[in-house]
């Protein structure tokens, strides 16, 4: 039996409050947050002891929207997957949904098996599966294809990902593409919007037929043209957030979003409908300098954490990390932190079904952080195992 006694830390509880004592874990579950009763203590005997001094203590970060992170991709394979779960735990996340754009060439479908069969040997960080951007999208971006809705290669999709497909992104506006957002709510694997044009009507008919979710809003969200002089257009965005079935993602690194554009979500749909993401890839937690990519160019990390063409400086993905991310929105939005927080913990969480993540209470899986008042982590537990200690200076 493995124990852990966390002292002396401001438990986070996100969306709920911010309070002050002790957590002790055992075998992978928080059993008790702030006084340990004296049975507790008497029962549990020689646990490992962190003494946080006073410092923040949250659930782990969930990100469902990266590609990579410092040299490695998800999409390389079992190996890249491997590589980059081993880094995540010094960027305070937990759980991770490992984002693919499928690449529609001979092979692609083995490949995306060999990476979905390789998930239950991480052990580093808990991955519930793949999140696949594509390829059923009417506006391509970021190499994305845009093939029409397909209920035959989306049943092949889902064998070849054997179970661990765990969201799929598509375009509300893709031709055929109800069919596919039906299928894949009976499958009960989350549908997320993006990379559209879509008119108020067709992002109305992709909530109704069960999409939740749309992810890097704003991003690949293009406003509809002006048909009257003066009268502003309305699209996807204001139907999305109008609308109280779906929950948004932003990349928040400043450059993808501007901090007003989150702020106006949450006034729409409160903290609980506003999540975090990296969409990050090569470079993500990386010092600034140039790094090379299997794309043929090398990209350009500057300190903003915004990715960029190395040569021709145009946005190339995110290099933003969750911490840096969980930082910014701390600086940005005028709310509870323990409402922020929410926003990388418990809303991903519930977004997956993942009910007993993103909490910090007895009875949840004890995936924890210990921040330094530098809003680093200091130490990463994914079950009650460390994952990451920031060595000693
Ligand atoms: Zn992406």
């Amino acid at each position: 039996m493995s124990a852990l006694l966390i002292r002396q830390v401001r438990i986070v509880n996100p969306g709920r409050e911010i309070t002050s004592g002790d957590v002790l874990v055992r075998d992978g579950r928080i059993v008790a947050v702030g006084t340990v009763p004296g049975s507790l203590r008497a029962e549990v005997r020689n646990p490992t002891v962190i003494e946080g001094a006073g410092r923040l203590l949250t659930p782990g970060l969930i990100d469902l929207h990266t590609h990579g992170v410092m040299h490695s991709l998800y999409e390389s394979g079992p190996d890249g997957l491997h590589a980059a779960a081993r880094e995540l735990g010094r960027f305070g996340v937990t759980t991770v949904l490992p984002t693919i754009v499928p690449q529609i060439r001979d092979g692609w479908l083995e490949r995306l098996a060999s990476v979905a069969a390789a998930i239950p040997s991480v052990r580093a960080v808990n991955i519930p599966g793949l999140h696949l951007e594509g390829p059923f999208m009417a506006v391509g971006g970021a190499a994305c294809p845009t093939l029409p809705g397909d209920l035959g290669l989306l049943e092949r999709i889902i064998a070849a990902c054997g179970g661990r497909l765990a969201a799929m992104s598509l375009s509300p506006d893709a031709p055929n593409i109800l069919p596919v957002i039906a299928r894949l709510r009976e499958k009960r694997i989350p549908a997320f919007l993006t990379h559209t044009r879509a008119s108020v009507e067709q992002t109305e008919a992709a909530l109704t037929a069960g999409a939740t979710h749309a992810t890097h809003f704003y991003d690949v969200f293009y406003a509809p043209p002006e048909t009257d002089p003066g009268v502003r257009p309305v699209g996807v965005v204001e139907a999305v957030l109008a609308d109280p079935r779906a929950t948004v993602d932003f990349i928040a690194d400043g450059v993808h979003v501007h901090p007003t554009a989150i702020r106006a979500a949450v006034a729409a749909k409160s903290f609980a409908g506003v999540i975090l993401i990296t969409d990050s890839n090569i470079g993500a937690g990386l010092p600034p300098g140039t790094y090379d990519t299997p794309w043929g160019y090398p990209v350009r990390v500057s300190p903003e954490t915004a990715a960029r063409h190395a040569t021709n400086n145009t946005l190339a993905g995110s290099a933003l990390t969750m911490d840096r991310g969980m930082a910014n929105l701390l600086g940005w939005l005028d709310l509870p932190p323990e409402q922020i927080w929410a926003m990388g913990t418990l809303n991903p969480a519930r977004l997956l079904g993942l009910s007993h993540k993103g909490r910090l209470e007895a009875g949840a899986d004890a995936d924890l952080v210990l921040w330094n008042d530098d809003l680093r982590p200091a130490q990463t537990w994914l079950a009650g195992n460390c994952t990451y200690e920031k060595a000693a200076r």
